[in-house]
């Protein structure tokens, strides 16, 4: 018997939920690689953020095994996406948002980085 799964928390929606290769028009209904939020989150806290396996399964308050699985799944995507251009779309999974005012909860560490400073992630402000 599956066991209930507690959704994992999410800091926030990737800034767009399509990504693809420039100049290839995203025809709709073209194939596209289908990524979970959490996977993003995953790519997000590990290789922007910098974060270990072990502080990515505490911030998304799930087992580290579960960690290596949702980041393993999400770095096969983005590979596939970059080697065959096929477009990515994120979207859906089993979350919660933790940035929304509303949530129930707000981690209040990795929320907002994005749009604020900038942490141990590198290249978003290097022209
Ligand atoms: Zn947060």
């Amino acid at each position: 018997m599956p066991r209930p799964r507690k959704p994992r928390r999410v800091c926030a929606q990737p800034i767009s939920e399509v990504f693809g290769p420039l100049g290839a028009a995203v025809r709709s209904g073209g194939s596209m690689i289908a990524m979970t939020v959490e996977e993003y989150e995953c790519l997000r806290l590990m290789d922007f953020e910098g974060l270990t396996q072990e502080e990515c399964a505490q911030q998304m308050d799930v087992a580290r095994t579960t960690v290596q699985r949702i980041y393993a799944d999400a770095r096969r995507k983005v590979a596939q996406s970059l080697v065959e251009g096929t477009p990515l779309r994120i979207q859906g999974g089993d979350y919660r948002l933790c940035s929304d005012p509303n949530g129930p909860e707000h981690c209040g560490e990795y929320c907002g980085r994005r749009r604020g400073g900038f942490g141990r992630g590198r290249g978003r402000r290097e022209h």
